[in-house]
């Protein structure tokens, strides 16, 4: 069933450069309507576990050592569409790949500090959004 939601992070990296608001800008003009938002922090625990569908690729050290370097914004997002829509508004996963105007190719410093997170499906965008937040956390 979709739901029309999608969950984001405004990674590390993005975060450490002061990207924060002029993503969230990108977002509110790409029509998404914020659901439940916060800034926090993941130990590398909470990190591995985030990403452990990733465990046996080369990088999963690497993503979680990054991913828990720094504050992030986690944010669950609404719109019609809203995975696919989102995947497009951040771009490919390498900004070099990433469409011109798109949130990576505007943010992203490499494959692996790619300013934003994106959920893939609508089933792993509803996991990732309850792994963040409460119910009473989302409006
Ligand atoms: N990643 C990386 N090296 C790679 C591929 C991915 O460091 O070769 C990191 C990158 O931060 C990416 C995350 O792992 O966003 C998750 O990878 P995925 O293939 O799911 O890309 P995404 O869905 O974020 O575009
Ligand atoms: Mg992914």
């Amino acid at each position: 069933m979709a739901t029309n939601r999608t969950f984001t992070m405004i990674k590390p990296d993005a975060v450490k450069a002061g990207n924060t608001g002029a993503i969230l800008a990108k977002m509110n003009e790409g029509g998404f309507r914020i659901v439940a938002m916060k800034k926090t922090h993941l130990s590398p625990e909470k990190a591995g576990e985030f990403y452990a569908i990733h465990k046996e690729r080369p990088f999963y050290g690497e993503l979680v050592e990054f991913m828990s370097s720094g504050p992030i914004v986690a944010a669950i997002l609404e719109k019609d569409n809203a995975v696919e829509d989102f995947r497009k508004l951040i771009g490919a996963t390498n900004p070099a790949d990433a469409a011109p105007g798109t949130i990576r190719a505007l943010f992203a410093k490499s494959i692996g500090e790619n300013a934003v997170h994106g959920a893939d499906s609508d089933e792993n965008a509803n996991i990732e959004g309850n792994f963040h937040f409460a119910g009473t956390e989302m409006f």
